[in-house]
């Protein structure tokens, strides 16, 4: 156990996902188990370089691990990705005699950690938070699990309104560069086309195949799009569209955003964000850094912050194979 951390903070960075909360309760107390003091960093980066700071105990996380969102609050600071930025956000950390840092976020804060850690030789590892789950080197992310179950409910009560009226819904979910929540919560929502980033699928394919359904006695469907998906690129043009070249359905838009960052984290959510705050903690105390922790088949893991951020996951055509057989 390396003797030189005696202080270490934690900050969320990027977009919010549930189980951040779990994740900051996790180093809290991992820090208290080991007897070194823990400091809140409020509002990302931006608080970092503004000395935006709390001394966290193990009894300031209570009643966190069931909250969304994360009581540190996010940001993206674009004072951070300036030089001045990340010296002032350097002598906040010296000022407060800060020896480590967990930052929570996606691959944009892990760049912005690596950049630091490379100028001022400062110990940072990153967990990954997001609903995305688009990030190298771990087999899920935090606030992913409970995403999905988000967008399962919502389009489970979409599909009784689909079937009661005979309607064709198009429902975007995020996903800006990967179709990892419109593919899993596309299956599990058993619906019969998901539109994702990674392939172009042709708006000429699709209506061959909503024709396909019709003929196969399907007489309501849903679409999942992904918000960054090529040919639902505007959800809407795509309804009229399917509107003009197949005329007995009547189609309906329905655009899921933000609820799917909200809400109480999943019991996995809790669990992935425990498991990896502690080892955030066990892992700073080892000398590490310039890591992200991950999971790969149940297991901790940890990647370079190279290579998180430079690689992307490849789409899992397995996955893409069962959506296709099962919405036959
Ligand atoms: P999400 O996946 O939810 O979008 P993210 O971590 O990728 O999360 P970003 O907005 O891309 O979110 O990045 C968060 C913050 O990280 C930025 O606001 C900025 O402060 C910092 N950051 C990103 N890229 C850089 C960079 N090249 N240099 C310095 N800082 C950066």
């Amino acid at each position: 156990m390396s003797q030189n951390i005696q202080k270490i903070a934690v900050l969320t960075s990027g977009g919010d996902s549930p189980g951040m909360n779990a994740a900051i309760r996790a180093v809290v107390r991992s820090c208290a188990f080991h007897k070194i003091k823990c400091i809140g960093v409020f509002r990302g980066f931006e608080g970092l370089i503004e000395g935006d700071f709390k001394t966290l105990g193990p009894r300031t996380v209570k009643n966190m691990i069931n909250r969304g969102g994360t009581f540190l609050k996010s940001a993206r600071s674009k004072a951070f990705k300036t030089k001045e930025g990340r010296e002032k956000a350097y002598q906040q950390l010296q000022k407060e005699q800060i020896d480590a840092m967990v930052v929570i976020g996606g691959d944009g804060s892990f760049t912005g950690a690596s950049i630091f850690i490379e100028e001022f030789n400062f110990p940072i590892v990153g967990l990954p938070g997001t609903i995305d789950n688009d990030i190298y080197g771990t087999d899920v992310t935090i606030g992913y699990d409970t995403a999905l179950n988000t967008v399962v409910e919502a389009i489970d009560k979409i599909r009784d309104t689909a079937n009661s009226h005979n309607r064709l819904f198009l429902v975007e979910v995020m996903g800006r560069n990967a179709g990892s929540i419109a593919l899993n919560a596309g299956i599990g929502a058993g619906a019969e086309e998901i539109l994702i980033p990674e392939e172009n699928l042709g708006r000429d394919r699709l209506i061959d195949s909503l024709k396909r359904s019709k003929k196969a006695g399907k007489t309501s469907s849903i679409i999942v799009v992904s918000e960054g998906d090529q040919i639902g690129k505007n959800i809407f043009k795509l309804a009229d569209y399917i509107e003009e070249n197949l005329n007995e359905y009547e189609v309906r838009v329905t655009v899921l955003g933000h609820i799917q960052r909200g809400g109480a984290p999943s019991c996995y959510d809790r669990v992935l964000a425990s498991r990896l705050g502690v080892s955030a903690v066990d892992s700073l105390l080892d000398g590490k850094s310039n890591i992200m922790i991950g999971i790969s088949h149940n297991q901790i893991t940890t990647v370079p912050f190279s290579e998180a951020i430079k690689n992307s996951n490849e789409l899992d055509l397995e996955l893409v194979r069962v959506a296709d057989i099962v919405s036959t």
